[in-house]
């Protein structure tokens, strides 16, 4: 054996130089790319410790082994993996149940790969249907507008842009985060495709006033013979007010509510990489979006942005809902909501912090300091429980709520009563500790572009 060769051990080759500007010339053994790969993962966050994220960071071992089988599967490819298509087209129908769509239609959605791309398929049917309807009527129809709160999530404001809606976003202010009614007659008009409303914001958990919103467009409908759909933004509510709040009408009951989407990645419980769309029933989903392509021996609908995509998260989605079921879900989401009521306190209790978000419904907890604190800000105490390995969001608030800095947590199903104490008690000694020696940080300046200057990324 050629001595030279023994001599290169692990050692020295996890300490090859990784080149920054040119593709690497020549390969190296597993185990030494392996090395290399996981030094690099070392000072990312612990997912379990983002509280800033949505997205579902624990699966059981068997929704692992369900993910790893289905690894190599492509999403698009019905004609090699029927199966996967008949789970989600069964999905598609418990959703449309759970979301309580009316009994005599067609269900029809997809799965998509997070609720972006089910919020772009929704405003697209909604722009195309109105289109429809302007030009059937003799009517201009150069010129979609939508209408959104200033809560929306930066999705909202992408598919404005790239699909030439224009923007009327409606302003949040001091103390009010959400939509409501009240200010709806100077936004809405008869070139309005669609009213987004939320089911559990991203800023502060909150949902936009949905029925009063409802009520409002009827209304409006009597006086100007326009109606207006909802499309109703249920991200991370979708998969919570089904459970916990079963008598609450946030979905298809409401009969304006024409399509609903939410993140299976979300309180869904999937790795990441899985949304949901449903409408009201298959005619809402204009014809005209759909391409019909040839497989193998047939004809296949397809209706999505992305065509391959990773399949594993729907059999993961499948695994889910059967290993939990409504009850499941319901036990839960109902322990993640008391971990969360439990955090709330322990910050109110404190006397640093005023909550935001007086209806709790998801299970987040968004709060800002109290006036009287003028030592330290939000970024400060964000800054300072990161040393401890959590990680929360600190922001301003949209427009034209931008004096209003806010602390949010979300909770997730895999933080526990013991850990949520664990967090309060940090965030508490974060304050104290701040409160002594004062902070320094700045809020990060907000981008400048004119539409989107109240959208940090949030998710
Ligand atoms: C997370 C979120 C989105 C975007 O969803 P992804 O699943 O991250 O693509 C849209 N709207 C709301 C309200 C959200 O919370």
């Amino acid at each position: 054996m050629n001595a030279s060769v023994e001599k290169v051990t692990p050692y020295d080759q996890f300490n090859l130089p990784i080149p920054e500007d040119h593709f690497p010339e020549q390969g190296m053994s597993a185990r030494a790319a392996a090395a290399l790969v996981i030094s690099e993962e070392w000072t990312d966050t612990n997912p379990m410790l983002n509280m800033s994220s949505f997205v579902t960071t624990y699966a059981e071992p068997e929704a692992m082994e369900t993910a790893h089988r289905n690894i190599f599967k492509n999403y698009i490819d019905h004609d090699m993996y029927p199966h996967l298509f008949a789970m989600e087209t069964r999905m598609v129908k418990w959703l449309h149940q759970l979301w309580n769509g009316p009994k005599d239609v067609e269900p029809y959605g997809t799965a998509t790969v997070g609720s972006s791309e089910a919020c772009m398929l929704a405003g697209l049917a909604h722009k195309w249907n109105w289109r429809t309807r302007r030009q059937s009527e003799g009517k201009d129809a150069t010129r979609p507008n939508m209408v959104t709160g200033g809560n929306v999530q930066i999705v909202w404001k992408k598919f404005l842009r790239y699909f030439d809606v224009e923007p009327r976003i409606v302003p949040l202010k001091p103390g009010n985060y959400r939509l409501t009614a009240e200010d709806l007659d100077q936004y809405v008009d008869e070139n309005t495709i669609a009213v987004v409303a939320i089911a559990g914001q991203t800023f502060t958990g909150e949902d936009d006033d949905i029925q009063g919103i409802h009520d409002w467009l009827d209304a409006y409908e009597k006086k100007t013979g326009h109606s207006i759909p909802m499309h109703i933004d249920g991200a991370s509510g979708g998969f919570v007010n089904p459970f916990l709040y079963p008598d609450y009408k946030w979905d298809f009951r409401l009969p304006r509510v024409q399509s609903i989407n939410a993140s299976g990645h979300k309180y869904g419980l999937t790795p990441p990489g899985l949304g949901w769309v449903i409408f009201r029933e298959r005619k809402v989903f204009n014809e005209e979006l759909v391409f019909y392509v040839n497989y193998l021996g047939g004809e296949m609908p397809t209706a999505t942005l992305n065509f391959s995509r990773n399949g594993f998260q729907i059999a993961v989605q499948y695994y889910q809902f059967l290993r939990l079921g409504f009850d499941g879900y319901k036990r839960v989401m109902q322990h993640t909501l008391d971990n969360a009521i439990a955090l709330r306190k322990i910050l109110v209790d404190s006397g640093y912090f005023t909550i935001m978000n007086e209806t709790q419904r998801i299970p987040v907890v968004a709060v800002t300091l109290d006036s009287k604190i003028t030592k330290f800000n939000e970024f400060d105490v964000s800054n300072k429980v990161r040393e401890k390995g959590w990680v929360l969001s600190a922001y301003s608030m949209p427009p034209n709520a931008e004096a209003v800095k806010s602390l949010r947590v979300v909770v997730r199903p895999h933080i526990n009563r013991n850990v949520a104490q664990i967090l309060g008690n940090d965030i508490i000694g974060a304050c104290r500790f701040l409160e002594t020696h004062g902070g320094n940080a700045t809020p990060p300046k907000l981008h400048a572009h004119a539409t989107e200057k109240s959208s940090p990324a949030k998710c």
